[in-house]
């Protein structure tokens, strides 16, 4: 054990922010980098510094305070701080739509977009043909309502925002009948019921969980009510003795009492996946058809755009939705528009869309073209000291993700990472703390890396990475 004594001589040995502001490297770092920045860097290090000595047992485990050594750390550090936070990184969990990873990548054609549209001025909210103040919506809703058949659409920041202005220009103080099954939590605390009462719209639950018939909806229904609301339960699904009313029945019995029918598709999507191998899900343009009068869903799940939530609907309710205050609140900025906008463009053709949008391309890439890829990461990767771990290739499955088809397993290649030396938790850090950072899946004490979700000019560095890694003479 160490004495209090002697460690209080070595809290003395560790520098102070001012002698090591006067150190050589340092100064010479304070020529190109801001001084505030050096100073946190210095303070970071010093507190890492002070903690350990505070928990060294034994002298053995006192960090080196030899000056030069911490001069190495705050330069080490200033490396970090001064990139980016918000960066690159390589998702090979093999979940395609990753909500924490930014969910869907944009399409080469969006970022060309960007590059011309992003840096000028724009008609954004200008009409070119009577020089006066236009619609920042016309710009979508135009391709919305060709690709889908509806009669009016809307974009706002979110499919949470875009529920929430629909039940406040709806249903404020006033009653919306759900079924008790449909009362999802979203990632991110999307919560329905809260959204409901945000909204200033009274919920009625009906049904059980597991079983809602159309007539708990119509027994429901009083003068207070406003609107039929069907919730798509993304991320969760109900097996076994189960009924839910489908748009169909829902929309009859609005039409019957003269009520709205809404449905929060979640992720909607304008393909029919099962024509690629995967599950069916609804897609927007079955709902349009089966005539519900409201539809939201997001424009970063499996349609594979920005952020943003996607309205459709009948004219008079969107109209109300565009004339509500809220609108201005949720409004989308320009560069969300240019990437929703192509991208819907590109969905003019269904099969260019699965080519190009990069969340579709994932979606549908055929298991042998994975293996092919696994492959070439194979064949990319050197020589690996198989004493800190091994690598090999295996079958396995990818998820769709962002709360849609939330059973799917997708039959996908993956690689394989068996630890040796290094443990698992190790090896993925390291690949997590990699420039840029991989970030892969545990599973079963193995580190696996899902091709799917690697893009191919990623293959490079995951195999640059991993090489260095096992090369490492102990865990970082
Ligand atoms: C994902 C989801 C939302 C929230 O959408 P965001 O775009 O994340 O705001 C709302 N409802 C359902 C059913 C969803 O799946």
């Amino acid at each position: 054990m160490l004495a209090k004594d002697s460690k209080n001589l070595i809290f003395r040995r560790i520098p102070s922010v001012d002698s090591l502001l006067e150190s050589p490297s340092i100064k010479s770092t304070l020529l190109t980098t801001p001084r505030g920045l050096v100073v946190r860097a210095i303070r970071q290090v010093l507190d890492t510094l002070r903690g350990e000595v505070e928990s060294a047992q034994r002298a053995n485990e006192l960090p080196d305070l030899e000056l030069n050594n911490v001069v190495d750390q705050i330069v080490r550090r200033l490396s970090i701080l001064a990139q980016p936070r918000l960066r690159h990184v390589i998702n090979a969990t093999g979940v395609v739509v990753h909500t924490n990873l930014g969910r869907s990548p944009l399409s080469k054609g969006v970022i060309e977009r960007f590059r011309s549209l992003a840096g000028c001025y724009t008609n954004l909210e200008y009409d070119l043909g009577t020089g006066k103040r236009g619609s920042r919506y016309a710009h979508v809703e135009e391709i919305l309502v060709e690709l889908t058949g509806a009669e009016g659409a809307l974009v706002v920041n979110n499919n949470a925002a875009a529920v929430l202005i629909a039940l406040d220009t709806i249903a404020k103080d006033r009653e919306v009948i759900i079924s008790r099954g449909q009362l999802v939590e979203i990632g991110g605390s999307f919560r329905i019921p809260e959204v409901m009462r945000k909204s200033g719209a009274r919920m009625v639950e009906v049904g059980t969980t597991n079983k809602t018939t159309i007539s708990d909806y119509e027994s429901a229904i009083g003068p207070e009510t406003a609107l039929l609301l069907r919730v798509h339960a993304s991320n969760f699904q109900i097996i076994g003795f189960t009924e839910e009313a489908g748009l169909e029945e829902l929309v009859a019995l609005g039409k019957k009492h003269g009520l709205p029918v809404m449905e929060d598709l979640g992720s909607g999507c304008l393909i029919d996946f099962s024509r690629y191998g995967l599950k069916k899900e609804p897609t927007v343009q079955d709902s349009v058809a089966k005539g519900a009068d409201i539809i939201t869903f997001s424009g970063d799940k499996m349609l594979g755009g920005p952020q943003c939530g996607i309205i459709l609907g009948r004219k008079e309710i969107i109209s109300a939705i565009k004339a509500n205050q809220l609108n201005r609140a949720l409004r989308v900025d320009k560069l969300t528009l240019v990437a929703l906008q192509e991208t819907l463009y590109t969905y003019r053709d269904k099969d260019r869309a699965i080519r190009l949008i990069p969340t579709l391309r994932m979606l549908c890439q055929p298991y042998r073209s994975l293996c092919r890829k696994a492959d070439r990461l194979l064949g990319l990767i050197g020589r690996i000291e198989e004493d800190n771990f091994s690598v090999r290739l295996c079958d396995g499955f990818s998820r769709v993700g962002g709360g849609a088809l939330p059973l799917e397993e997708i039959r996908s290649r993956l690689l394989c990472v068996s630890p040796n030396r290094l443990s698992a938790p190790s090896i993925a850090e390291s690949l997590r703390s990699y420039n840029p950072p991989i970030i892969t899946r545990l599973e079963k004490g193995q580190v696996l890396l899902d091709l799917r979700t690697i893009q191919e000019r990623e293959l490079k560095i995951v195999a640059e990475a991993l090489t260095e890694i096992s090369k490492r003479s102990k865990t970082p």
